[in-house]
């Protein structure tokens, strides 16, 4: 395993392949695989290959991951046929956002009409 990935952190066992996943997209510095519980008809979660907390780990140095994430993203829409209808990108932080998993991540979500406020 890497020297920037957590032992313990099972994101970083995706990234790592050492537990099995669905990946539909992989570089150098991102990776992104489909949610095992899915809240649309595209539920894909996008991760920096290099074990970061959350958002609030955020640091100056970040800069290029979180753009090749966003860029990912797109290019995910695009490719799951949702980038006309629209799609959301969100990551949870902390208690009151329902973070489950301490590996930042976003949620691409698409396919169907979604409403908001999110609840
Ligand atoms: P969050 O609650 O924002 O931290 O999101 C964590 C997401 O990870 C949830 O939507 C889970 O369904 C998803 N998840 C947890 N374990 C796995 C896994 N092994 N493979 C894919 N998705 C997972």
């Amino acid at each position: 395993m890497s020297p920037d990935r957590d032992t313990e952190c099972i994101f970083c066992k995706i990234a790592d392949h050492e537990i099995p996943s669905e990946i539909v997209h992989e570089t150098d510095t991102v990776v992104a695989f489909r949610d095992t519980n899915p809240q649309a008809p595209t539920h894909i979660l996008l991760i920096p290959q290099d074990h970061i907390e959350d958002l609030t780990a955020i640091t100056d140095d970040h800069g290029q991951v979180l753009a090749d994430i966003v860029h990912a993203a797109a290019h995910l829409a695009r490719a799951e046929e949702i980038d006309e209808g629209g799609w959301r990108l969100v990551s949870n932080v902390g208690p009151d956002a329902g973070q489950s998993v301490f590996h930042l991540h976003f949620h691409l979500l698409g396919g169907r009409k979604m409403s908001w406020p999110p609840g």
